[in-house]
């Protein structure tokens, strides 16, 4: 059995806490790996030795941290087939989806390429007689990122590049269920010039988690991830002094208007609701189709493209839609709140539950679902599923649909689909979510401008990558320097006004 350690000190390293956790090739169902869990002593040990290293790399000077960048844009070019193959067994996206996590991943450390302008600090030439005042951004020292399962290379690479362009030190504790990205990451850091000691990968579970959140050495924590765990780390972490950005669970909910082409509505749901099997926090999983007409003829459009999907696995290449879920965990549980929309009275307009694949029997596959007649108040709607499944709820007018959308407790990500530029603007200025599409359905900002969601998607007031990054990453200290040329007139005693 194939044993998955650590990345220390530049160099891979087994476990040493006795602690495993399996990890699963999703299609199959077989057991592939298993993973080292780390003690809080190993965590201990790679943070300060990640401390010491971060001293000399701090110093380095912009434009050197940036050319690792650089280097490390043309190794994730270099080696996209073997990372997307890696992926897709532990994860069970299809290889052009893992191709696509890992691009906007690398896209987020090609950003950080223009890191030397983004940490340019401000100063004032005379604020006062003599006195010059000016302000730099320096980093905040080891920064920690706890990443989810559902995006192996994007979301390490969203914390990892900004946290070390800015010259900190990076402890990177991925999830335990997609360990083998996370660490081949950093080994092409490594290759692109970075330190050893200044990037540590250290798998594990809770237990390190907490050890992240109580070492002292540790001045700032990102997170992605489910919403328990993103408030759970968020009150840890601050109390401990902590700089913590959380990102959450989501439920996105898409309004299609009336007016909209409800052929490209459709299409988009399809590929916004089941791609990735669901598993995305930004895949649209409630549909408002607003007006009974609309919904009907929503609906009839709906039914054909969903019952079309192909599902298999990543090894099929190019001919499948989606995949299987991550484990045989995360499929009972979508099975199970399918079964209580049943119970509370959805109607199951396309049904997957017979859903078998011939030589994957054992694979974490779900078929497609599709809900109608979802009311807000069932588990379907409340809860993020995780999964295939797409549930409709009907409303009878635009402004219904918008407080629906806000009422709920995630507010990540939403789009509506129509051609009123009138209805389109009204709904991105009110709605309380982080992310709006206008006839987008995954509308997930570039590398440039930032990405976090509202309301119980998010915990701490800075988003990810973009500009917000590098003020996540640094601190900002500001000097006021005076160089008299009257110092010999003796001591001043109280505070001297900026004239
Ligand atoms: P998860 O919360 O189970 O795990 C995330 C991380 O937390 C992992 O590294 C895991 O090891 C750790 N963890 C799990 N349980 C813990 C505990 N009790 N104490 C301390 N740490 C713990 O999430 P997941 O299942 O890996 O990912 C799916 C979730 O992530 C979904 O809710 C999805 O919406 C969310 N997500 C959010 C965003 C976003 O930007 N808002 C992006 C991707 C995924």
């Amino acid at each position: 059995m194939q044993e998955i350690g650590h990345w220390i000190n530049g160099k891979l390293v087994a476990g040493t806490s006795g602690r495993y956790a399996d990890v699963f090739n999703p299609a199959t169902g077989e057991v592939q790996a298993r993973v080292a869990l780390a003690s809080k002593a190993e965590l201990d040990a790679a943070t300060a030795d990640a401390a010491a290293a971060q001293v000399k790399w701090g110093a380095t000077n912009p434009q050197r941290r940036a050319r690792v960048m650089m280097a490390m844009v043309g190794l994730l070019n270099r080696d996209m087939d073997k990372l997307a193959e890696a992926l897709s067994r532990e994860h069970g996206k299809t290889i052009p989806d893992a191709k696509g996590d890992i691009q906007r991943g690398l896209e987020v450390i090609e950003f950080c390429i223009g890191a030397p302008h983004l940490l340019k600090g401000e100063f004032t030439d005379s604020a006062g007689p003599g006195i010059d005042m000016y302000s730099m951004r320096q980093p905040i020292g080891v920064a920690a990122g706890i990443t989810p399962f559902n995006f192996p290379a994007m979301i390490p690479m969203w914390k990892m590049g900004p946290a070390l362009a800015c010259g900190n030190a990076f402890i990177l504790k991925p999830s335990e269920r997609a360990p083998t990205v996370p660490l081949m990451l950093a080994a092409l850091m490594k290759e692109a010039g970075l330190p050893d000691g200044v990037m540590q990968v250290i798998n594990g579970d809770k237990e390190s988690v907490d050890a992240i959140l109580d070492n002292e050495t540790i001045s700032g924590v990102g997170f992605v991830g489910s919403t328990p765990i993103a408030q759970y780390i968020y009150a840890r972490g601050t109390a401990n002094g902590k700089r913590v950005q959380c990102f959450g669970g989501a439920k996105n909910h898409m309004i299609i208007m009336p007016d909209a082409d409800l052929d490209q509505a459709a299409d988009a749901l399809v590929g916004a609701g089941y791609g990735a099997a669901g598993e995305r926090c930004m895949a649209i999983s409630v549909a408002v189709p607003v007006g009974k007409a609309t919904a009907d003829a929503l609906i009839e459009r709906l039914i054909p493209r969903i019952e079309k999907l192909k599902v298999g696995p990543y090894t099929a290449g190019n001919d499948v839609d989606y995949g299987p879920v991550v484990t045989g965990a995360a499929k009972a549980n979508i099975l199970k709140l399918i079964e209580s929309g049943v119970a509370q009275g959805a109607t199951l307009a396309v049904d997957g539950r017979g859903f078998k694949l011939q030589g994957y029997e054992d694979g974490f596959f779900v078929g497609p679902h599709l809900f109608d007649n979802v009311t807000t108040d069932m588990d379907i709607y409340r809860k993020e599923i995780f999964g295939p499944v797409l549930s409709v709820v009907r409303s009878d007018s635009y402004e219904a649909a918008l407080k629906m959308a806000m009422d709920h407790e995630y507010g990540n990500g939403t789009a509506i689909y129509t051609r009123d530029g009138d209805t389109a603007r009204d709904f991105a200025a009110r709605v309380n979510v982080g992310m709006i599409g206008i006839n987008v359905p995954i509308p997930v900002p570039l590398a440039y401008h930032t990405f976090g969601g509202w309301k119980k998607s998010s915990f701490g007031d800075l988003n990810q990558h973009g500009p917000d990054a590098f003020r996540f990453y640094t601190r900002t200290k500001t000097i006021t320097s005076r160089w008299p040329s009257g110092i010999k007139e003796g001591g001043e005693f109280n505070f001297k006004q900026m004239e």
